[in-house]
């Protein structure tokens, strides 16, 4: 939701025309449209469009009101529209959440930039007291939109270089880094209230500014840095909010009522879905803050696994099982995404169907490695959304149903979520896959484990049928059986 600051650079005046106030408050209703829509698939296409349409009534709003030289701004526009469209086109799916963190750094940047040129040439932006000088009232939201802005920016970078593999993703701990991180924290707000009582263009205040920038940029970075790597999408949409919330004091700056409602909106909803992901994780959002998830080996980890039977079987043996069923629950996770088989897995779905098998979809709100992860997916392989089913909806179906079938998920169907204390996953709601009379459960190897690192008592029940294979190459063959 990088849209909120691409209104802003050019604009300024305090006064705005009753015209443009109106014309940014129908865009902000246009926004609030565009998030109700995105909260369901069937929606968001919908959601998408009113988003669209906001965002181009907020920019032709603020070129109109401020008589900008179009030629440049066109070009401007031209070149980010190539760009944005080449690289949307490009990314894979399952590289979705670092595309978000990239262009987080960019409203990021955007704030600092902003806020850099308001405070070079305050009368341009209309931040000026009968004096000329800058009025406190916005030296306080520079400085705040600044650091926010700042802290995005270098933050965004690094969950950027971790979730691309650029940069190890695990935790990088620095000694001390608590004392570190409080005390910088501590040293940008002096700094902003100082410059807030500092005389008019006192001989400091300059420097004051510059230190806030360069102390918020390196406080980004050491608060990022010994988060793991899969913690990232929930940092993502932390820095999403801090990225809204340095909109919004720039928009009380700027004068710019389309920056306040967006920024507001960005920030809180950024918010929203960062507390969602933990409680669907059960991880509080100050353990995730304060980093270090993953960085050893869990009590049951990995490391500690021990050589239990289980039984494998083939595409052969799952397809006959398959059609012999009333009732098959497919449950993807990660694996799904990676090996991309949600087309081969919506063909399997299809025949099942034809043979008369009740098929549901069911997806947990942390399947994946990003919210709406398997949604998106199953809709780009057009599953229709009646089929697909929420964790609460359809978990006492289980009980019922004669397979449940686990393409690359893992952790969300892990019972030590509801039976083991120390388990790191123990609290986070999990599918009954157990409680299926038959479980098919395709991963790659008996050795890998899923984000949270521990053994999954499920490849070792007496229903569970291990499929030992690419997710894609195992589904695809399961059709061919099917035949
Ligand atoms: P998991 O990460 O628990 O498990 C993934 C499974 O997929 C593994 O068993 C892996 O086993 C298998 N796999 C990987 N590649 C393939 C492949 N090509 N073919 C077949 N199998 C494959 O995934 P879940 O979706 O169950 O759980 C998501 C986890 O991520 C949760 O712990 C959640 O808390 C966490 N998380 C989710 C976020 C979100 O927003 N969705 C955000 C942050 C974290 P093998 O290697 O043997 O193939």
């Amino acid at each position: 939701m990088s849209f909120s600051l691409l209104s802003a650079a050019a604009s300024g005046e305090g006064a705005t025309p009753a015209w443009a106030m109106l014309a940014y408050l129908v865009a902000g209703v246009f926004f609030i449209l565009a998030l109700r829509g995105l909260s369901s698939p069937a929606t968001s296409r919908a959601g998408n469009r009113n988003g669209m349409i906001g965002m181009a009534i907020a920019v032709v709003t603020t070129l109109i009101m401020h008589g900008t030289n179009l030629v440049e701004i066109g070009i401007a526009i031209a070149i980010g529209a190539i760009l944005g469209v080449t690289i949307a086109r490009r990314i894979a799916m399952t590289a979705m959440p670092e595309l978000v963190a990239g262009f987080h750094s960019l409203v990021g940047l955007a704030a600092v930039v902003v806020g850099l040129a308001a405070w070079l040439n305050p009368a341009a932006f209309g931040i000026t007291d009968a004096a000329g000088q800058i009025n406190a009232v916005s030296r306080v939201e520079l400085g705040l939109g600044i650091a926010i802005g700042a802290i995005t920016f270098s933050g965004s970078v690094i969950a950027f270089l971790k979730l691309s593999g650029r940069m190890s993703g695990s935790p990088i701990m620095l000694p001390g880094r608590h004392v570190i991180n409080l005390g910088t924290l501590a040293a940008i707000l002096v700094l902003i209230g100082l410059y807030t009582v500092s005389p008019e263009g006192g001989a400091g205040e300059g420097w004051m500014v510059i230190a806030v920038t360069a102390l918020a940029f390196a406080i980004g970075f050491l608060l990022i840095i010994p988060i793991g790597g899969a913690d990232m999408p929930v940092v993502v949409s932390m820095l999403n909010s801090y990225s809204g919330w340095a909109a919004a004091a720039m928009g009380f700056t700027l004068g710019n009522s389309a920056m306040i409602i967006t920024g507001a909106l960005v920030g809180s909803s950024g918010a929203i879905l960062s507390y969602i992901m933990c409680r669907a994780m059960n991880r509080s959002f100050i353990s995730v803050i304060a980093g270090g998830f993953g960085a050893a080996p869990e009590a049951g980890g990995a490391g500690a696994r021990e050589q239990r039977p289980y039984k494998q079987g083939s595409a052969e043996d799952a397809a006959y099982m398959l059609e012999q069923a009333e009732s098959v629950i497919i449950i993807p996770g990660y694996g799904m995404a990676v090996a991309q088989a949600q087309h081969a897995l919506r063909e399997m779905g299809d025949k099942l169907r034809e043979k008369g098998v009740s098929v549901k979809y069911a997806i947990h709100p942390v399947a994946g490695r990003m919210p709406g992860h398997m949604n998106v997916l199953l809709a780009e392989a057009s599953v229709p959304y009646d089929e697909v089913f929420e964790l609460e909806d359809i978990n006492s179906e289980f009980a019922q149903a004669d397979v449940a079938f686990i393409i690359g998920a893992n952790d969300v169907v892990n019972p030590a979520a509801k039976t083991d204390k120390s388990s790191p996953i123990y609290g986070m709601p999990v599918f009954d896959v157990d409680k299926a009379k038959q479980v098919f459960f395709i991963k790659r190897s008996m050795g890998g484990v899923g984000y949270a690192g521990v053994d999954n008592d499920v490849f070792y029940m007496n229903q569970t049928v291990m499929l030992l294979a690419d997710a894609k190459k195992m589904v695809e063959e399961i059709v061919k059986s099917l035949d």
